[in-house]
C-alpha cells in the first residue's frame, strides 16, 4: 500500500535501523554501569545520539534529557515546571497543541493553577495580540506547538518569546512536528523547553527529548522519581538502541534541497486532488506550512467512510481525532473555525522526505474514486 501518513509515524530509513542492530543484539549492557567496558560502549553510544539530537535542534549536548516520546516530553516540562514553582501561577497553552501539552495543563487546572487558551486565527497562526494580553506577571510558562501535527501551521516563535521574556514567563514548544524538516532552532525560537519525538522523523518509536535550556535548567523539577539518570529529571535506565537510533535519524534529515522536493510532490498531490474532487479545500494556510502536511476538506460525505473504503491500499488519517473510543470533532479544526460536520469531512495526508510522485498521484486516483463511491 501507499502510505501517505508520516505525521504519525515515519518509516525508518535504512541508516537508523542498521545504527540500531548491534545494540539490539549484542551491547546489551546497561549505559549508566560505569564499573565495566561493555558498560561504557553502551554510554559512548548514548552520549554520541544525544549529541546528534543536540546538533538537530541547535542545543548543547547537556541540554538535552531523553524521553519515551514527545508525550512524555511535554508533561514533564509542564508539571515539573510547575512542580518547581515557587510564586506565579498561570499557565497559557495554545488553541491547537497536542492533547499531551492541553492535558497536563488541565491536570494543573485542578490543582489550582490559572489555565489561559492562547487563540488562533483561520489559518492557525497563534494571535500575538491576545496573547500579549493573557501572559503578565503571574504567568508561570507558555507552552505553544512549533508546528501543527493536523494542519501544518507554523508559529511564529521568536515573536512568541520576545512576549514572554517581557513578562518573565518560561516558554516551552512541542517541537515534534519540525524535527523531521529542520526547522527546529532552539536558539532563534528563543524557547526554554522543547520536545520531540524520534519516529516523527525517522527513528524508532519509544523514544524522544525534552531540550532543557542551560539557563532554565533549575525552573524545572522531576515529577517522575527514581535514580538519577538525566540529571535526575527522567529517572530509569536509557533504552540504547532507541537513543542510537534517534540520533542516526537526526543525522540523516533532509537538506534544503530535499525539503525543497519534498514540497514539490506535497504541492502535487495537492493539485491533484484539487483537479480530481471538485469544491476540495485546502484547511489552513498555504504557507508557512509543514512539507508534508495536507488537511483538505471534501466538499460532501464523511471522511471517515472514505478513509475506510481506502484500506488497505492507501494510509492516510481522519482529521478528527478520536478518544477513549469517543469521536469527536478535532480541537484543532474547530478552533480554525471549521463546523463539526467540516471536521467530520476532513482528511489528513502527510508525505515524507521519500514520497514520489508516482505514489501521490496513485493516491488522489484512489481517494477520488473512493469520494465518488461514498
Ligand atoms: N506532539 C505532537 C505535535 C505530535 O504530533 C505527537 C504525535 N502524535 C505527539 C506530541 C506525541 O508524540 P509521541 O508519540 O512521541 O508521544
Amino acid at each position: 500500500g501507499i502510505y501517505l501518513d508520516h505525521q504519525a509515524s515515519a518509516p525508518p530509513s535504512p541508516t537508523v535501523l542498521s545504527a540500531m542492530m548491534p545494540f539490539i543484539s549484542g551491547i546489551y549492557a546497561n549505559p549508566h554501569s560505569d564499573d565495566h567496558a561493555a558498560g561504557w560502549a553502551a554510554s559512548d553510544a548514548v552520549e554520541a545520539a544525544r549529541a546528534h539530537v543536540a546538533g538537530a535542534l541547535g542545543a548543547e549536548t547537556g541540554e538535552i534529557v531523553f524521553t519515551s516520546g514527545a508525550t512524555e516530553a511535554n508533561n514533564i516540562a509542564i508539571l515539573g515546571v510547575a512542580e518547581a514553582a515557587t510564586d506565579r501561577r498561570a499557565i497559557v497553552v495554545g488553541a491547537i497543541d497536542h492533547k499531551s501539552v492541553l492535558a497536563p495543563a488541565r491536570a494543573l487546572g485542578r490543582r489550582g493553577f490559572k489555565v489561559h487558551i492562547a487563540p488562533v486565527d483561520d489559518d492557525g497562526a497563534i494571535d500575538l495580540a491576545v496573547l500579549g494580553d493573557l501572559v503578565n506577571d503571574d504567568t508561570l510558562l507558555v507552552s505553544i506547538g512549533a508546528v501543527n501535527n493536523e494542519i501544518g501551521s507554523v508559529q511564529r516563535l521568536a515573536d512568541i518569546s520576545r512576549i514572554c521574556r517581557d513578562a518573565g514567563a518560561l516558554l516551552h514548544s512541542d517541537a515534534t512536528q519540525g524535527l523531521a524538516w529542520g526547522a527546529v532552532d532552539v536558539e532563534a525560537a528563543g524557547v526554554d523547553f522543547a520536545s520531540v519525538s524520534a519516529h516523527k522523523a525517522g527513528g524508532p518509536k519509544g523514544v524522544g527529548a525534552l531540550f532543557v535550556s542551560s539557563t532554565s535548567a533549575d525552573r524545572i523539577a522531576p515529577v517522575i522519581h527514581g535514580g538519577d539518570q538525566e540529571n535526575g529529571l527522567r529517572p530509569g535506565t536509557l533504552p540504547t538502541p532507541l537513543c542510537v537510533g534517534f540520533g542516526a535519524a537526526c543525522t540523516d534529515l533532509p537538506d534544503e534541497d530535499g525539503i525543497e522536493r519534498w514540497r514539490e510532490v506535497t504541492d502535487h498531490l495537492l493539485a491533484g486532488l484539487r483537479g480530481a474532487i471538485p469544491g476540495l479545500r485546502l484547511n489552513g494556510a498555504p504557507s508557512p506550512r509543514h512539507p508534508g502536511n495536507l488537511s483538505v476538506l471534501l466538499p460532501d460525505g464523511d471522511a471517515a467512510a472514505v478513509v475506510a473504503r481506502l484500506q488497505p491500499r492507501l494510509a492516510v488519517s481522519r482529521g478528527s481525532a478520536c478518544t477513549s473510543g469517543t469521536p469527536e470533532p478535532s480541537h484543532v479544526l474547530r478552533a480554525i473555525g471549521l463546523s463539526a460536520v467540516e471536521a467530520e469531512r476532513t482528511i489528513r495526508l502527510s508525505t515524507g522526505p521519500g514520497t514520489r510522485i508516482e505514489e501521490v498521484e496513485r493516491a488522489v486516483a484512489l481517494i477520488a474514486a473512493a469520494v465518488r463511491a461514498t
